[in-house]
């Protein structure tokens, strides 16, 4: 598909299809608008019974989501504003007053889901009898009663959460984001913060590397007896709350619910990433080879293999975009073109601009915005057909209530990788620089790895560290189970050395959300796996495939993968994507070595 009707331009989004301006009759109206229905909304409290009428109930979950949709609106506005123009006082302002009225709306509502997660399953199975796409949102809710405690008991542990668990990890982050990185630098010492240091593992001087991550741990490492202590802690009371007085099977089970992933899905998952090590082994042997050295450290993880110069114009890599999703399915392709043609989409460098990139779905049945930074290399161009995926998804599935329509986290990255992968199928059959060919495959398997394997031998660590911890284990013995973590992971493939042994210490979401990583793993992984499906079917493939997006977030996952016949309780269904990675690992290997 030619843009037959003009070529396609770098630019900036145009928002007045949500408002014409912040200080605008509409904006005005809007959150007078709100605080009327917030109003209405509130009168009906006392209307809240276990024996009230269905329709009255739907009527109240209908109000709740127009107030929701409005409210997005808004705060879409307000936040789609400041990342085009972050140093814009009056966005900033405009952020910060919007913010403040969220959270009284969302204080003011909270009522409705309190009560309805405390009524009795007949009750409640009854009002949501007619609840119509409404009825997964209404069920997850609830989905933790089982596992809910009486009134006055989670009263206590909530205020004792304040100055308990809470305020360890506050301590947590207040003393580590203090941390001061010194490198030297061309023979200048650097004072630096941790992610501005971490820029210097992906810089071509290997010493440097090595510098960046001896720095990291050095410092970490001089607190680590007591950031390891507040870790033991941060996992007992997470046992203690969620098995001993929950009843969850086991410490990680209480984050499989949050997920709505049945245990066995997510243990066979981490068990395929634990077999499946050696081929990232194999991965680093052939980078060390491309890095011209006989053994990848640790430290070379994210070395740069050498970077081709192409570029592409914006209206090229947007007609590559939207030729490789139409060579899968022309409806598809065409809800990509609406996002340029309704100029949604930010894609010009600019002063103040926030950087990266970002899909931003306002409310179904409106064009997603996309936010990036083109600058016209292969990889901006792979980031475009990942943010366009995004907005595939959410326009794919736009027919569902603002409740359920995004799919949950393990799913959210579905049709963004596809995406990718699309476009990269595409260079491959079509693109005749080698070199561009390569880029695109190392960014490929390099995400692949910090998606995938990375994060699942964290979970593993944690599961691991849960149970050591409830058997007594000391700091050290934490950190020597981390380095035996890490020796599975690399084989003889990487040089590890010792100061990894403080790496579990400087992981916030370990601490922060105990078992949260092994969504990142669950979600890549999907993506290749359903793409390997795709490989194998073909046209068959591409109704189950559409049918998994247009679900959004309206069941659980487990329920949308089973309708569209796919099996996430089978080893061979998660061994499908790392066949995907295994094949384009084959093809850099084929490729010469250069350099
Ligand atoms: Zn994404």
């Amino acid at each position: 598909m030619a843009s037959k009707n003009g070529s396609y331009q770098l630019s900036q989004w145009n928002l007045t299809g949500l408002f014409p301006a912040h200080d605008s009759a509409e904006m005005k109206a809007a959150f007078e608008n709100v605080e009327r229905q917030v109003k209405t909304f509130e009168a009906k409290r006392p209307q809240l019974a276990a024996d009230m009428d269905q329709g009255s109930f739907m009527d109240m979950v209908r109000e709740m989501e127009s107030i929701s949709r409005l409210m997005h609106r808004i705060y879409y506005y307000a936040n789609l504003w400041f990342a085009a123009e972050t140093q814009d006082e009056q966005a900033v302002n405009f952020v910060s007053r919007v913010d403040q009225f969220m959270a009284e709306v969302q204080n003011r509502t909270l009522f409705f889901s309190l009560w309805w997660k405390s009524l009795a399953d007949g009750d409640a199975e009854r009002l949501m009898a007619e609840a119509g796409d409404y009825r997964y949102w209404l069920e997850q809710m609830r989905l933790f009663k089982p596992h809910t405690l009486s009134e006055p008991e989670e009263k206590i542990i909530n205020i004792k959460d304040v100055t308990g668990a809470n305020a360890l990890i506050n301590l947590y982050d207040v003393i580590t984001n203090r941390y001061v990185f010194k490198i030297e630098v061309d023979g200048e010492i650097k004072e630096l913060t941790r992610d501005s240091l971490m820029v210097y593992v992906r810089k071509p001087d290997p010493d440097l590397r090595a510098a960046a991550y001896q720095e990291l741990y050095r410092v970490y490492g001089e607190d680590g007896k007591i950031l390891g202590q507040m870790y033991q802690n941060r996992t007992r009371d997470w046992y203690n709350e969620q098995v001993e007085l929950r009843k969850f099977s086991s410490p990680m089970s209480a984050r499989n619910l949050e997920n709505d992933l049945p245990d066995n899905v997510v243990d066979t998952l981490l068990e395929v990433c634990r077999r499946n090590a050696s081929l990232f082994q194999r991965y680093f042997r052939l980078k060390a080879r491309w890095l011209g050295i006989d053994c990848i450290r640790r430290y070379d993880i994210y070395a740069p293999v050498v970077k081709s110069e192409k570029t592409y114009e914006f209206d090229t890599a947007a007609n590559m975009v939207l030729d490789s999703f139409e060579g899968f399915d022309k409806s598809v392709a065409e809800m990509a073109k609406r996002v340029f043609d309704e100029d949604h989409m930010d894609s010009e460098v600019r002063m103040g601009k926030r950087g990266g990139a970002f899909c931003a779905s306002v409310v179904p049945g409106m064009t997603p915005y996309v936010l990036m930074n083109y600058q016209g290399r292969p990889d901006d161009v792979a980031t475009m057909a990942h943010e366009l995926g995004h907005a595939i998804h959410s326009m794919l599935a736009e027919h569902h209530t603002i409740f359920t329509w995004h799919a949950s986290l393990p799913m959210a990255e579905t049709a963004s990788t596809f995406g990718e992968m699309m476009l990269l199928d595409k260079l491959m059959a079509e693109e005749s620089d080698e070199e561009v060919i390569r880029d695109m495959l190392f960014r490929q398997i390099d995400d692949a790895y910090a998606t995938i394997m990375r994060q699942a031998f964290f979970a593993l660590f944690e599961r691991e560290a849960h149970r050591m911890i409830r058997e007594g284990a000391s700091v050290q013995e934490m950190s020597k189970a981390y380095m035996e973590n890490l020796r599975e992971q690399f084989g003889d493939a990487v040089e590890l050395s010792d100061e990894f042994k403080w790496e579990w210490v400087s992981i916030p979401h370990i601490y922060h959300t105990p078992f949260y990583v092994y969504a990142y793993a669950f979600g890549q992984l999907l993506v290749l796996s359903l793409y390997q499906q795709y490989k194998e079917e073909g046209e068959s493939f591409k109704p189950r495939y559409l049918k998994i997006l247009k679900a959004g977030g309206s069941a659980a996952p487990v329920r949308v993968l089973t309708e569209a016949g796919i099996d996430i309780h089978s080893a061979e269904f998660w061994q499908g994507g790392f066949d995907v990675i295994e094949r384009l690992i084959e093809q850099v290997e084929a490729m010469p070595v250069e350099g």
